[in-house]
């Protein structure tokens, strides 16, 4: 099936209001709220919309922002890219590539070997802890 053609209806029928108003509306889920904050566990965090595999625990990090923080995503095309230019900032929007839903946000201001920060909403996320990272 192709994922990227639901309509809001369909995605509404599947997804909790807060999971659809954040990963089909781009809202954000309010910092220290998300339940991967501060979750160390090992496993592989998959889109919520379409199970697609978006990041590992390997390259998770406390960031301090309240958000899950990653430093690159588990493939280079497990997501895309979009400039968001809402609330009067220039920002990178991140997507899941298979579904589009709304992820959250990369900055330049990670930790090596990237230096990117993936801030990431725990709602658009689900943590595959049978999954494990072999790299
Ligand atoms: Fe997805």
């Amino acid at each position: 099936m192709e994922w990227a053609e639901k309509t809001d209806r369909e995605w509404a029928e599947i997804l909790s209001e807060d999971e659809f108003a954040v990963c089909r509306k781009k809202a954000t889920e309010p910092p220290f709220t998300g339940k991967y904050t501060y979750c160390k566990d090992d496993g592989i965090y998959r889109c919520t919309c379409c199970s697609n595999e978006l990041f590992s625990s390997r390259t998770k990090f406390d960031s301090g922002s309240g958000w899950p923080s990653f430093f690159e995503p588990v493939n280079k095309d497990s997501v895309k890219y979009e400039t968001d230019v809402s609330y009067g900032m220039v920002r990178v929007e991140v997507m899941c590539a298979r579904c589009g839903s709304h992820l959250g946000h990369v900055f330049e201001d990670g930790p090596g070997p990237t230096h990117n920060r993936f801030c990431i909403n725990s709602i658009s996320l689900n943590l595959d802890r049978d999954k494990k990272d072999h790299n």
